[in-house]
């Protein structure tokens, strides 16, 4: 990595990279378990913020810009969790 590259902040690192969307989601969160969740770590250790709140108070995950680190999956052990099938995900670019 270069020193001009590296000077670039997070969002522009990972403005970066490109994805190839897959139909189905990766990963699925149970929502049964959601509803009764008082933690809601998603919410905050995702470094994409993939997770939100939907308006009826589901967690609603855009899967679509899953940088696959794992993260979600060491704080929540009531997702089920799988890598985007094959060829699709994050493509990491270094510029
Ligand atoms: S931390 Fe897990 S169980 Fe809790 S709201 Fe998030 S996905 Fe649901
Ligand atoms: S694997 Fe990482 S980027 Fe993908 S949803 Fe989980 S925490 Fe977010």
């Amino acid at each position: 990595m270069t020193y001009e590259q590296e000077k670039l902040s997070i969002e522009a690192k990972l403005g970066l990279n490109t994805y190839k969307i897959a139909k189905a989601a990766h990963i699925l969160p149970d929502q049964a378990r959601c509803a009764v969740c008082r933690e809601r770590w998603c919410l905050r250790i995702c470094p994409g913020n993939l997770y939100s709140l939907g308006a009826d108070g589901q967690i609603v995950l855009n899967y679509e810009g899953c940088l696959e680190c794992g993260t979600c999956l060491v704080v929540c052990s009531h997702l089920t969790w799988e890598y985007p099938e094959g060829g699709c995900g994050v493509q990491y670019r270094l510029g």
